[in-house]
């Protein structure tokens, strides 16, 4: 399994996640930690909330304490060197001034996953925290990763797709890639926006289950491969493939969505 994943062009990889915790083990922090490690690098861990979800639905989100947060940042930052960052789930609007510090210091590649809405139908977000996403940390990401409807969300006055992917680069995104897992077919299109560039889009087969945490994969994998100095095109192609295959060997581990098997 091992031969199929990604070249490792430059080991030891650090990446930093701020995500949130999901008790299940399919999203969130348990999802980039394996990920991250199945290609060969490390997570560093800074949890942005505590759930309490099954493998169907996140019925309760919780910040923690924020300067509990501030102070897990400060001990990484002076011991770890980073070469990424992904972004996740966030707790509160407080948190993203605190991210938005990292970056500026760091200037390495971010990931953004805007998670909106879980996958069960659980909203996850607010109107305030969209403003701040968009206003605040956009213009900060290097690629962020919306699934279809949470394009829309980010983009409400988009007339279609496309339209979401260039709303969302003129926010400041230098790359947006939309996932079409959400949307229904017989083929799952993902689209790469960039400006002043046609869409490239991507079209893998659909597998018959439903999935909890594949988008958080899919965000982690683009995380360690940037971080590894694969350039954005790469990385993205080859996250998709890692995750695609990810979700071809997913277990089912409760009664709701199966989950990624991420680890060799
Ligand atoms: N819980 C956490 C902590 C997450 O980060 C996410 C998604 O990124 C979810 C739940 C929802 O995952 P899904 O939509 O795949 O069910």
């Amino acid at each position: 399994m091992r031969a199929e994943y990604p070249k490792v062009l430059c080991p030891n990889v650090n990446v930093l996640c701020f995500s949130g915790h999901d008790p299940t083990g399919g999203a969130g922090i348990q999802a980039d930690i394996e990920t991250i490690a199945a290609l060969g690098g490390h997570a560093l861990t800074v949890i942005t909330a505590y759930t309490v979800q099954d493998t169907a639905n996140v019925s309760r989100v919780a910040a923690p304490d924020f300067a509990l947060f501030q102070a897990q940042i400060e001990a990484l930052l002076a011991d770890c060197s980073i070469q990424a960052i992904k972004i996740g789930l966030l707790g509160s609007t407080r948190q993203i001034p605190e991210i938005v510090k990292v970056i500026r210091r760091l200037k390495v590649p971010v990931v953004l996953d805007p998670v909106l809405r879980a996958g069960g139908g659980t909203m996850l977000t607010t109107r305030k925290m969209l403003a701040a996403l968009e206003l605040q940390l956009l213009p900060w990401v290097n690629v962020v990763t919306p699934n279809a409807a949470e394009a829309r969300w980010l983009a409400p006055g988009a007339a279609d797709r496309d339209a979401c992917g260039t709303e969302l680069l003129k926010w400041g995104a230098r790359n947006v890639l939309i996932t079409g897992g959400d949307e229904p077919g017989p083929a799952v299109v993902n689209s790469w926006h960039q400006k002043n560039r046609a869409p490239r889009r991507f079209v893998w087969p659909r597998l018959p289950q439903k999935f909890h945490g594949a988008g958080c994969t899919l965000a982690s994998a683009i995380a360690v491969l940037l971080a590894q100095g694969h350039s954005m095109a790469a990385a993205l192609q080859d996250a998709q493939a890692y995750t695609h295959e990810t979700l071809k060997r997913a277990r089912k581990i409760g009664h709701g969505r199966s989950i990624p098997g991420r680890l060799p």
